[in-house]
């Protein structure tokens, strides 16, 4: 057989920085355990940003229930709506997006924000210029060179055709707006890694931008639950405007504690438009709407069941005690890392606490110094985006113990 005769593959993926930091991570952590074999069991990970702690119970009750109703032919159910059941979406609407006027059938529910935020490309055309935050999540990055949005990446890993949008101390970790045209902007607050959070001036300057440039934001509110300062919005869509410029996404993973179990939605209004070929205005909705039930056929009936009972009234009690513990964690560990003269950003709205690095030591030498003399596995900020040199991710994601033990070993490892 003739090569021409070969499947040809998306040669997009040939771009792509091989999946470096957590499997470097597991390989630092394992190599470490196995050359100090008495000190492997003293190792703490707040590396993962997976949360720790169990489902809440009346998430628990519900899910149970749901398969108590699969197990009947009274009240058996097969295929879903796509688009997800209606009192799911109703009380996401009535919930979180009170008087916001968003309605429930611009809710899509789905099985992740991680495959949301990369399956929504599927709408978007070829030529966008993409805009993304450095450090960032590195979903947003990857999903965009493996549609073809990038050139190759240069030696620091970033690539060709991104537009790179600084985060450092001095803009406190939140992105200016640019002055060149984006037609998609990813924004994520709080934000993963640094934790910070975007002020309701911040938001409305973006919201404006995008007015101005017709853009779309794309804003990531995976950590909306762990804002505590109740002047920082928790929803693009409080900011005048966002309706025609903006989809939301959000995730049941941190604050129902669902990474293992799985459900998450998109909020797109039916106002937000993208440009055809012929230069006439289609609804994305629409499209997603197209794309959605194409491509995916609901999340499982028992998940949204028990993501319905993160809204009862002991669901929202027990999912706020759950924040308030890794919060308290936050605080903690923020108080330790400043404790030991670093310089810390972040955990005061969002579960991460972003450190600065001892002087003279890039994110990987603190890694290794953090693992070698501490046995504590933090996350390097170097991993995020060049960005992210020089400094370091400490996830709140833990066991109270685990933390107040972490918080010692950081005070004497620095002091
Ligand atoms: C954890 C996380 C999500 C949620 O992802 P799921 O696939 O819903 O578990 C989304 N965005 C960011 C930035 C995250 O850190």
């Amino acid at each position: 057989m003739a090569d021409g005769a070969m499947a040809a593959i998306n040669s997009n993926f040939l771009k792509l920085k091989a999946g470096y930091l957590f499997p470097e991570i597991a390989r630092r952590v394992k190599a470490y355990g196995e050359a100090h074999p008495d000190l492997a069991a003293r190792i703490i990970r707040c590396g993962i940003g997976d949360v720790t702690e169990p489902l809440p119970p009346a998430v628990v009750k519900a899910m149970h229930e749901g398969v108590d109703e699969m197990a009947s032919r009274e009240s058996f159910k097969g295929y879903g709506p796509e688009q997800g059941y209606e009192f799911l979406r109703q009380a996401i609407v009535d919930n979180q997006f009170a008087n916001l006027g968003i309605t429930a059938d611009e809710v899509f529910i789905s099985d992740g924000s991680k495959c949301d935020t990369g399956n929504i490309l599927d709408i978007f055309g070829q030529g966008n210029t993409i805009a993304i935050t450095d450090p960032v999540y590195p979903v947003y990055v990857d999903t965009n060179v493996m549609a073809g949005n990038t050139g190759d990446a240069d030696e620091k890993g970033a690539y060709a055709g991104l537009l790179y949008l600084e985060c450092n101390a001095a803009n406190g970790f939140v992105a200016d707006v640019p002055t060149q045209k984006a037609d998609i902007i990813y924004l994520c607050f709080p934000n993963n890694p640094t934790g910070a959070v975007a002020t309701r001036d911040q938001l409305e300057s973006w919201v404006k931008y995008a007015k101005q440039n017709d853009s779309i934001i794309l804003f990531d509110a995976a950590y909306e639950a762990f804002i505590q300062d109740p002047a920082i919005p928790r929803s693009i869509f409080e900011i005048d405007g966002a309706r025609d410029c903006a989809i939301e996404f959000r995730s049941f993973s941190k604050n129902g504690g669902f990474t293992g179990v799985r459900c998450a939605y998109v909020v797109i209004p039916k106002s937000v438009t993208g440009k055809a070929s012929d230069g006439s205005r289609v609804p994305l909705h629409q499209l997603w709407s197209r794309r959605h039930s194409t491509k995916f056929n609901g999340a499982s009936y028992p998940v949204q069941k028990a993501a319905a009972a993160v809204f009862s009234e002991d669901g929202k009690k027990q999912v706020a005690a759950l924040i308030e513990h890794y919060m308290g964690n936050a605080k903690l560990l923020r108080e330790a890392a400043s404790a030991a003269g670093l310089p810390v950003f972040g955990g005061v709205n969002a579960p991460y606490v972003w450190v600065g690095c001892p002087k003279g030591l890039s994110s990987w030498d603190m890694f290794d110094k953090m693992l070698n003399e501490a046995q504590v596995v933090i996350t390097p900020g170097s991993g995020f985006g060049s960005a992210g040199e020089g400094y370091f991710r400490i996830s709140a994601f833990n066991s109270r113990a685990n933390v107040e033990e972490v918080c010692r070993r950081l005070k004497s490892l620095v002091a």
